[in-house]
């Protein structure tokens, strides 16, 4: 099977699982275990900021952000199709009480400046206000679009101007990094909290970091106990973790083959998919029906997902090599052909 599904699916390395068995660890509750704080200070230098904290998987992260920068009751302003509100089971509710201000970033994926300053929404009497503005890069449902640091900056900086934090949504920052040649640490200079997840495109079997500043981290440890993230001998994940951090740089080999994904997908009839920034294709089926290319293709020993009746997703990923990706095409074609 060539699983294009998500980045996610990729199996530990046999050295991630040498890693596991010979990883240092203790009580991680108690702080004890050193190989999670050896991938948090890791993690935290990699960023520039001053603390990180390990959590089982990048929703607990979005979720612990968002309920340590809020109180209930406030507002979070997010693009619509952002994966804390679209994909989160509505945990920004749920979990912290707070509603969503959607606004439409349109392809450019983060709002600008004036959406910001459209959706704050001052506190009085009558409103809420507006505790957060939350950003995602890459982003996910728009397509894997890399945002520029510059785009960033500007949407963080009207945020700050109206005394808003802001929280980077960064299950795959380091794919945005790569695509743009950009220093992480520049990247996320001017956002508060930054997620990033270690088991997607990096290929660790579990577990993601949140990142930020030594006061934010320390609310987000309580919280993370809250909501059943607090692990003890951890390192077992941790250190498949650190070694996952040596993936950074051959994220470039994913957008490579998702870019050779996308023409030649592009090619077949009835198909219509953009050049992706990086490692998640888009394909849209012009009369055919996506969940039916879905089935046929993983009749022939090809995986992914649809997304709607005429749009599917596709990712690369280090499983998923160059020839896996000429043969791919050639079967999703022949998969095309057969329901035409
Ligand atoms: C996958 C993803 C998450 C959540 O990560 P999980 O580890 O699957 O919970 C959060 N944000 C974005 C943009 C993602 O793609």
């Amino acid at each position: 099977m060539i699983d294009l599904r998500s980045d996610t699916v990729t199996r530990p390395s046999d050295a991630m699982r040498d890693a596991a068995r010979d990883a240092e660890v203790g009580d991680d509750v108690y702080r004890d275990d050193p190989t999670v704080n050896e991938l948090e200070r890791r993690a935290a230098d990699l960023l520039g900021m001053e603390a990180a904290l390990f959590v089982p998987s990048g929703t607990m992260g979005n979720q612990v952000a968002v309920r340590t920068h809020t109180d209930r009751g406030q507002e979070l302003v997010v693009d619509e199709q952002a994966h804390v509100v679209k994909w989160e089971l509505g945990g920004v509710a749920d979990l912290s009480g707070v509603q969503a201000r959607m606004v439409d970033a349109g392809p450019s994926a983060v709002p600008s400046p004036e959406q910001v300053r459209d959706a704050y929404v001052a506190e009085s009497l009558h409103r809420p206000g507006t505790g957060l503005l939350c950003l995602e890069n890459t982003h996910n449902s728009r397509g894997g679009v890399a945002v520029p640091a510059e785009r960033i900056a500007a949407a963080a900086d009207a945020a700050h101007d109206l005394d808003v934090p802001v929280h980077l949504d960064g299950a795959r920052l380091f794919n945005a990094c790569v695509a743009l040649d950009t220093d992480p640490s520049e990247m996320v200079a001017p956002v508060d909290s930054v997620l990033f997840c270690l088991s997607k495109g990096l290929g660790a079997p579990v577990g993601s970091v949140l990142v930020g500043s030594e006061v934010f981290v320390e609310r987000a440890r309580r919280l993370r106990k809250l909501f059943g993230g607090g692990m003890r001998q951890a390192g077992m994940i941790a250190g498949p973790g650190l070694l996952a951090l040596e993936n950074v740089s051959r994220l470039a080999e994913d957008h490579a083959n998702a870019r050779a994904l996308a023409t030649g997908l592009n090619d077949l009839p009835g198909l219509s998919v953009p050049e992706p920034d990086t490692n998640i294709v888009l394909l849209s089926t012009d009369g055919l029906s996506a969940p039916g290319l879905e089935a046929a293709a993983g009749e022939r020993g090809v995986a992914f997902n649809a997304r709607d009746a005429t749009s599917a997703r596709l990712c690369t990923h280090l499983d998923v090599s160059r020839a896996d990706v000429e043969e791919a095409v050639q079967r999703i074609a022949a998969a095309a052909d057969s329901l035409a």
